[in-house]
């Protein structure tokens, strides 16, 4: 066993089956990996092989950054309390986190999840508008809370679910590459902002308002749906004029990971959302997040909120360290550079390869959607799978995502090199090349069969992998 392990990987698997709810699923459940150590963009499993991690956007200035650790262990070993004591980490991370906003959101609730943090932000919507209902995108996933479980067609149409509430209310997710609209050459941005209006409109009729439209200015789970410009900048207006505020959700695309800006709304010019929802790599695998507001929301509110670890001195610590990383290593700066790079070598191969629809994204944020066929976009989610399983195999973690599991999802730790996207994009050629020729030949099968080719080791209760994306 490697040093530091307690079980080796046969028994971690069989307690985990006895232990740990089925529903909380694994990663490749019919070949688990076991990590036992990571560092910047690699992670290693317990035989000492190493993993090229395209996906761990939680890892954000990579695993176990020293800086990071150190903040938090010096954090620990000085005090660690609640916030209701004065403490300068929080006072001095959230000036700090404000720097990185316009003006007007300026006030902050540390949380310790993104769950916790859209949560909160939809309870604040209601307060300060007095109204129930919520608008979101089809396919958004926003957490795993009661609330947002409810507000996530990601989950709520998946079979098993209790299906869609009468106060949610879903608009169709702004794709430029699944158009739901007939005509070419229109203002997509406009188009479907005015779905939005007209959806609002239908409300109005029928005596409904809005508390809040509840975005990610990226959409991620959803299939890597990059909004056309001129989107939301509409959409608030739609949404003011209805009665209700915008929640930008930057749990998983904010802190410079699309390059050119520190948080994702701000690619849409002159945007500005009422709140803004953090998360994920905030805290670069610490539990850290936070809701940013106005002061006018922020004061409707007279309840009391409490939340044990939010804000504790070590959680700020480390938000301060990972921010001295993102600045020290212009790793703003590599996402926009090793983006565009990855993007670049991704285009080469779509040239090659019509099994490749589609690639989108900002800097390290990138999808890349594969289909049976460009002409009619039929989604190749079997093709999806194989690759993933055979990058796998190779030791490249990529995962799959969007309403038919077939969008390939880069968003990798932002040290990602321009070597290390040489590395996965030659992989992934010679991946689909195999796919394209097994296809030719008539035998292509369905992507399981290559993870199932690998011993079977899938726990009692796991479902299907090709049930639900394997997502991160
Ligand atoms: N919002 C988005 C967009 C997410 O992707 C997630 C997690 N995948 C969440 C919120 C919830 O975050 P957490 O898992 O930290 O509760």
């Amino acid at each position: 066993m490697a040093s530091g392990e307690l079980f080796d990987k046969s028994e971690t698997l069989a307690l985990r089956g006895k232990l740990i709810g089925p529903t909380c699923r694994l990663f490749f459940p019919h070949d688990p990996i076991k990590m036992v150590r990571a560092r910047g963009q690699y992670m290693y499993n317990e035989a000492g092989e190493k993993y090229l991690d395209c996906i761990n956007n939680v890892a954000h200035v990579g695993h176990c950054h020293p800086h990071v650790v150190s903040a938090a262990s010096k954090q620990m070993e000085t005090i660690n309390t609640n916030s209701r004591f004065l403490h300068d980490n929080l006072v001095a991370y959230a000036r700090r986190l404000a720097e990185t906003l316009p003006p007007s959101l300026s006030v902050f609730y540390f949380v310790n999840s993104g769950s916790e943090a859209n949560d909160l932000a939809v309870q604040l919507a209601r307060r300060y508008t007095g109204n129930y209902d919520v608008m979101v995108m089809d396919n958004a996933y926003h957490g795993n809370t009661a609330l947002l479980m409810d507000i996530s067609p990601y989950k709520f149409k998946r079979a098993g679910s209790s299906g869609k509430r009468d106060w949610v209310h879903v608009v169709p997710a702004p794709s430029t590459y699944r158009k739901i609209f007939q005509e070419d050459n229109i203002d997509l941005g406009k188009a479907y902002a005015d779905e939005v209006k007209k959806q609002l409109g239908d409300l109005k009729a029928s005596e409904k308002i809005i508390a809040a439209f509840v975005a990610e200015s990226l959409q991620s789970c959803g299939g890597q749906v990059i909004p056309p410009e001129g989107y939301f900048q509409r959409v608030i207006e739609h949404v003011h004029n209805a009665g209700g505020v915008f929640i930008a959700d930057e749990v998983q695309v904010g802190f410079g990971r699309v390059g050119s800006s520190f948080w994702a709304f701000q690619l849409q010019h002159g945007f500005v959302p009422d709140m803004v929802t953090m998360g994920k790599p905030m805290g670069n695998g610490y539990p850290l997040a936070c809701v940013v507001t106005t002061t006018a929301i922020a004061s409707t509110s007279s309840i009391e909120y409490f939340n044990t670890y939010g804000g504790n001195p070590v959680s700020c610590a480390v938000g301060l360290a990972v921010l001295d990383v993102l600045e020290k290593e212009q790793l703003m700066e590599n996402a926009k550079i090793v983006g565009a790079h990855l993007a670049t070598r991704l285009r080469q191969l779509q040239s090659r390869h019509p099994i490749i629809g589609d690639i989108r994204g900002k800097g390290l944020f990138i999808g890349v959607e594969l289909v049976l066929d460009r002409n009619t976009k039929e989604p190749a989610t079997a093709e999806a799978q194989r690759v993933i399983f055979r990058l796998k195999d190779e030791l490249v973690l990529l995962s799959v995502d969007g309403p038919a599991c077939n969008v390939l999802k880069f968003k990798p730790p932002m040290c990602f090199t321009k070597a290390d996207a040489d590395l996965v994009t030659t992989k992934l050629e010679r991946i689909l090349t195999d796919i394209e020729d097994v296809g030719k030949n008539g035998t292509l099968d369905s992507g399981i069969e290559s993870g199932m080719k690998q011993k079977d080791v899938s726990l009692p209760g796991t479902q299907a992998f090709t049930d639900e994306p394997l997502k991160v």
